[in-house]
């Protein structure tokens, strides 16, 4: 029976990820197909009730339901219990187990950003989503000492923060209004900027104005593509990267899940990077028309 991995979003577009797990899924000669829901927050419990079904290896939760999706599940794994996000599903008989990749992958793209120099200690990151939540869990556990979240919506971030709670304690990690001139002052005294929010995913805004980044900072913009505030960043002499390589390695770390071999990571940089240029977008932040910033398929190892 050819079974069925889901992209489960709202919206879901053409999606990269379906690119590059169908690839991988034919490079290795495993029958499945990837397909994508598009699930609104009504319909959402029930597709996900639909997954216990033998017939699929597992799926991906995306934008806007990582977080919604945790208590559907079974089981969560160490990660996706800390974060309180779950971006992959896996099933064990009727059982579904949640996990997040997103962190793994986002510590690839953060260890590229930072390079050679020393791993700093400061972040700022915008936006309190389930895709902040692994930026957060991946800054807390990479050593990070001062992690400050700014959301539009204040009591989300400051539930992101309660719900760390021991995990950063031993560490300062604070929500902060969103105010122009609050980001301003933390961002001169932070390292790495990190936009988990959806701002510049459809459009040309940008979270923030350019005169409030400079040229110490590393900027990574988990959005696959090179946003406006990738490209003041860089104008500012800021070292910058959008989330591709994050798209990856979280793609790849979920297909060892389903499938229980190494991902052909070559060949799906090659998919992302040939959807890319087809024009298709990514529930996971790629818009079309603009080039994609710094990652580039001559390392897709990460
Ligand atoms: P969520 O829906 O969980 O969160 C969206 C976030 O964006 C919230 O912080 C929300 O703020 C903020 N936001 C949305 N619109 C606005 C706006 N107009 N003004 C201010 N803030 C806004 O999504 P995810 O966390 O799953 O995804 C966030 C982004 O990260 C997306 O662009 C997604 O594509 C990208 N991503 C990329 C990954 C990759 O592999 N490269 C992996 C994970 C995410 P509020 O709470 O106030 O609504």
């Amino acid at each position: 029976m050819t079974k069925r991995v889901i992209l489960i979003g709202h919206p879901v577009a053409h999606s990269l990820s379906g690119a590059m797990q169908q690839a991988a899924f034919d490079s290795l000669g495993i029958d499945a197909v990837y397909e994508q829901w598009d699930r609104s927050p009504m319909a959402f419990a029930e597709a996900i009730a639909e997954l216990r079904g033998d017939d699929f290896l597992g799926a991906n939760v995306t934008i806007p339901h990582k977080e919604r999706v945790v208590p559907l599940v079974d089981r969560l794994t160490d990660e996706a219990h800390v974060t309180g996000a779950v971006n992959t599903l896996t099933r064990e008989g009727k059982r579904l187990i949640g996990h997040n990749t997103d962190v793994p992958g986002f510590k690839v793209a953060l260890d590229r950003l930072v390079g050679k120099q020393k791993m700093p200690r400061q972040a700022v990151v915008l936006g309190a989503g389930g895709g902040a939540r692994a930026v957060v869990y991946g800054l807390i556990t990479d050593g990070f000492q001062r992690i400050i979240v700014f959301n539009r919506h204040l009591h989300r971030a400051e539930g992101l923060v309660k719900h760390f709670g021991r995990h950063a304690a031993h560490m300062e990690l604070r929500a902060m209004p969103w105010h122009d001139s609050i980001i301003e002052s933390e961002l001169a005294r932070t390292r790495v900027l990190v936009n988990a929010t959806s701002i510049g995913l459809t459009t040309d805004d940008t979270p923030i104005p350019a005169e409030t980044l400079h040229g110490d900072l590393l900027v990574l913009d988990l959005i696959y593509s090179r946003t406006r505030l990738l490209r003041d960043a860089a104008a500012a002499g800021a070292t910058t990267a959008d989330g591709g390589l994050m798209l990856l390695h979280q793609g790849a770390a979920a297909f060892t899940l389903w499938t229980g071999q190494p991902a052909p990571l070559e060949l799906m940089q090659a998919k992302l990077d040939e959807a890319r240029a087809g024009g298709l977008r990514s529930a996971e932040g790629e818009r079309t028309g603009v080039p994609a910033d710094g990652i580039s398929a001559d390392d897709p190892a990460g």
